[in-house]
């Protein structure tokens, strides 16, 4: 059999290498550290972890714990490692990062089917089966011949994402549903206003704190001019914000007829209209600083939020235009794709693309048709947003309960309604996973 070759030995490509070899099939895999360093690498090391050293909540019945569970029903190096490495960290996965890499390392290079070769892929490779897990920082050559393939319009290189609220947890006795001028379906949910609340809201940001910027994004953060932070906004003028992304104009409160001092849009983000983003709300500021702000706004109050702004540096496609949710390329079928490129967010979310992509890659091989999980999964929702959101909005998105189907039954008591996901969720995998095993065992008899 071909090799199959996997670019990019970190979180993502180091869980599809191993994916692949554990069906038996040969794959090299590509890393070009330490020959190269991206600018927040630091060691020669499969899946190092770049900044913190947690892969998120680990109880079941949080978003980052159901996927950790997931993953280890599915039997992931990643997150076996982790939890061989772990650490004492409250309700998180944190590991021995140093411990965790080297361990990685040192298990794929001993695997007989896996050949690590050191090395920048400065092209795509043309024939084969590949996979694409290049990350955040994709090197600059290899980002280029990507922009070529998939088209200009469909590489980004930064996230400048605006926050994302949980449907449910939206006042609608505060917000309405509208469009500006009435065009279109009323596709916004509206949280009006008044002067004295905005001036309350500008004074708040003008003075909230915000994260610090690594020195490569200080750099790189003229590109951002055309997508202004909404701090850096309040801080031109009182009325910025009036002028801009909070502009009042062509839209009336149904319920009083007027018009509001200021209006925060909020557009549906899901297909279920689940998750509603905030229209122009890209931010810097701390993670704690926005949720205290932001609930500030009427009709916020109560905010749950499945993801906060960030404005980072980020190689990322638009999945949606690009992918199916088996995490191939719809233009070329034997080409794969993992990791945060595919617009996931976070070291877990990007083994268990490693794993889809690894498993689909190795299917590919073997002439069996590609997989996609059961969408009431964490796994499966995941990679079903990815691939069908909006593309004209397409930003990263983090495991979250928001991007999974309702529950037939309506639970209010938020820890309840998620563990009732949770046991979906774990009972369709294991249902998944038995018709897989059976389905194996009728290959086998027949090809005997
Ligand atoms: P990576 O882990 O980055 O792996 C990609 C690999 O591809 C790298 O090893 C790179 O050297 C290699 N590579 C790139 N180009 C080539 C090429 N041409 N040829 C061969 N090899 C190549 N997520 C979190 O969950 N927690 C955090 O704290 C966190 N902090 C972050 C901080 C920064 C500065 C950045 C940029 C990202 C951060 N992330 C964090 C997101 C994080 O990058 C992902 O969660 C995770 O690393 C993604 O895994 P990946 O496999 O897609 O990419």
């Amino acid at each position: 059999l071909q090799p199959i070759q996997v670019i990019g030995g970190g979180l993502a490509g180091t869980e599809a290498a191993w994916q692949i070899a554990r069906a038996g099939i040969p794959v090299i895999l590509w890393e070009m550290r330490p020959e190269r360093l991206s600018p927040a690498h630091h060691t020669s090391e499969l899946a190092e972890l770049v900044c913190s050293n947690s892969f998120g909540a680990k109880e079941s019945d949080r978003a980052t714990g159901l996927l950790h569970a997931e993953l280890r029903h599915l039997g992931s190096v990643v997150i076996g490692k982790a939890d061989d490495h772990s650490v004492p960290a409250g309700g998180a996965l944190a590991v021995d990062r140093a411990w965790f890499s080297r361990d990685l390392t040192e298990t794929l290079s001993a695997h007989p089917l896996i050949e690590l070769r050191r090395g920048a892929v400065l092209d795509l490779p043309e024939d084969g089966i590949v996979v694409l897990a290049t990350g955040p920082l994709t090197s600059p050559e290899l980002s280029e011949k990507l922009r070529q393939f998939a088209g200009q319009e469909y590489l980004s290189f930064f996230d400048a994402a605006s926050p994302i609220v949980v449907g449910e947890s939206i006042n609608r006795d505060i917000a309405f549903l509208a469009s500006r001028y009435d065009k279109g379906d009323a596709a916004y949910l509206n949280c009006p206003m008044n002067r004295e609340q905005y001036l309350a809201f500008w004074q708040a940001l003008c003075n909230a704190e915000q994260a610090e910027l690594k020195d490569f994004e200080r750099e790189t953060a003229k590109f951002f001019e055309a997508c202004l932070p909404i701090e850096e906004l309040a801080q031109r003028g009182e009325d910025t914000m009036r002028y801009g992304p909070l502009k009042p104009v062509g839209l009336s409160d149904s319920r009083t007829g007027e018009r509001p001092y200021a209006i925060i849009q909020l557009r549906q983000e899901d297909k279920a209209g689940q998750l509603w983003n905030m229209v122009g709300f890209q931010t810097n500021l701390r993670w704690g600083e926005q949720k205290r702000i932001f609930t500030m706004i009427p009709g916020l109050e109560n905010a749950e939020f499945v993801r906060l702004g960030v404005m980072h540096r980020n190689t990322f496609i638009n999945a949606p235009e690009l992918l199916l949710a088996s995490l191939q390329f719809k233009q070329r079928p034997t080409l794969l794709a993992a990791g945060q490129l595919i617009g996931t967010e976070g070291y877990t979310a990007a083994a268990a693309g490693g794993w889809l992509a690894g498993t689909n890659a190795a299917r590919l091989a073997l002439g069996l048709s590609p997989l996609t999980l059961p969408p009431t999964t964490m796994m499966g929702a995941l990679f079903e947003f990815i691939s069908s959101a909006s593309p004209k909005h397409f930003q990263p998105m983090p495991p979250n309960f928001g991007i999974l189907p309702e529950l037939s039954v309506k639970i209010k008591n938020k820890q309840q309604r998620y563990g009732a996901y949770r046991d979906r969720s774990l009972l369709d995998l294991a249902v998944w996973q038995r018709q897989l095993t059976a389905e194996k065992a009728v290959d086998l008899e027949l090809a005997a």
